[in-house]
């Protein structure tokens, strides 16, 4: 099968999926967004507001932020996929919880050995966690390649810590940078 209708049918089912009370909360899931054949991939937290509304991942504020620190290196989100640990919104916003994380994570799984991305980033905290099984914080792995399972990561602050701190926005355009060289060395998107 094609890889992106094979992700479609990924998306079908994360649409459907009733196997957590994230599910009876939201308006529609958030499976993820971008190239089926995306050589880097972010993941987030959790969809929104404004995710929960439109179906799909950092459309919100977060969302701009990011797509600026994207543009600020050269790229484009249409060439990466994004998508988030839980793929329904947790009520108000608040953390999703252990147990929708770990019931939602074989989309995730799925997700990632489809598009076989040759680069993660962890957005936050419990992407980081959930990914690389670890229980070391964002700021302190952030900003750096992490090799684990086969799989390159590159830790990055969550978009929205940023949003309101100004120093947090610098050190993170500095990841960003980071980030850059590292694709480029890699001859991956740069
Ligand atoms: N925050 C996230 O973690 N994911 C989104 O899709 C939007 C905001």
């Amino acid at each position: 099968m094609e890889k992106s209708a094979a992700l479609e049918k990924i998306a079908l089912k994360i649409r459907a999926c009733r196997k957590c009370g994230l599910s009876d909360e939201r308006i529609q899931a958030v499976p993820g967004d971008g190239s089926p054949s995306a050589s880097l991939m972010m993941v987030g937290e959790g969809p929104g507001r404004q995710e929960d509304e439109e179906g799909k991942p950092f459309v919100g504020a977060a969302g701009r932020l990011l797509n600026e620190l994207l543009v600020e290196i050269g790229l484009a989100r249409e060439e990466i996929y994004i998508t988030n640990v839980v793929k329904c919104r947790p009520p108000g916003n608040r953390d999703p919880l252990p147990g929708e994380k770990e019931i939602c994570l074989p989309y995730l799984r799925e997700q990632v050995a489809l598009i076989h991305p040759r680069l993660i980033c962890p957005l936050g905290n419990h992407a980081l966690s959930t990914l690389l099984k670890t229980e070391e914080t964002i700021s302190r792995m952030h900003g750096r390649a992490v090799l684990k399972g086969g799989l390159v990561f590159f830790p990055l602050y969550h978009p929205a810590a940023a949003l309101y701190n100004v120093n947090l926005r610098k050190t993170m355009e500095k990841d960003f940078a980071n980030l850059a060289e590292l694709l480029k060395k890699e001859r991956i998107l740069l």
